[in-house]
């Protein structure tokens, strides 16, 4: 069975409402406010954002101290936990005191997902995420970041390395607590 629709009611309105005057007026004025409002914007890419950091930007391998190559001793963790399988290696003897590094080592930046498990997991603090965000690619072969485009001096993730740091002594002296008041 059909039902009838309830009638409408009509608003209704003042002759100010009906010639929209005040509302332009407000709009105009608001406008007018935003001028000297601070800006939270900024004029990229002359000007650029520097994040904060615990920002996740594209993973970098990091150099060792004394320049003779990488930290990584290609452990393979970081390609283990990797969601999406972005990353590959090729792990070699070397005669540096840490015994492996990897000859070849790669990032599939089409597959990374920023997640930052491989930095997460990394007992050298080998692999970190950087503060890169604006990346850009002409290819999918240039998309695949090898040992050359990933290593970076430690000075230049030296805001991440302390972070994370931070980060993790803080975690470590959470379970120490929880491991100080078990039974
Ligand atoms: S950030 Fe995540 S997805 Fe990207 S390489 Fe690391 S583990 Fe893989
Ligand atoms: S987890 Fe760290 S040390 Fe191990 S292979 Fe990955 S980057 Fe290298």
């Amino acid at each position: 069975m059909q039902t009838k629709n309830p009638d409408i009611k009509k608003t209704k309105f003042t002759l100010l409402e009906k010639i929209y005057l005040p509302e332009i007026l407000k709009g105009l004025w608001y406008t007018f406010k935003q001028m000297f409002a601070p800006n939270f914007t900024f004029r990229y890419p002359d000007v650029r954002w520097n994040p904060i950091a615990a920002f996740r930007g594209r993973p970098v391998l990091v150099e060792r101290d004394d320049k003779a190559g990488e930290r990584c001793v290609a452990c393979g963790l970081c390609a283990r936990v990797c969601p999406p399988m972005a990353i590959s290696m090729q792990a070699v003897e070397t005669e540096l005191e840490q015994e492996r590094h990897p000859l070849t080592f790669e990032i599939n930046m089409l597959r990374c997902i920023y997640c930052g498990y491989c930095e997460e997991v990394c007992p050298e603090e080998a692999i970190v995420m950087s503060k890169e965000y604006d990346i850009t690619y002409f290819s999918r072969e240039s998309a695949i970041m090898d040992k050359q485009k990933l290593l970076v001096p430690a000075e230049s993730v030296k805001d991440r390395l302390d972070f994370l740091r931070k980060f993790k002594n803080d975690i470590r002296k959470e379970s120490d607590q929880v491991a100080n008041v078990q039974p």
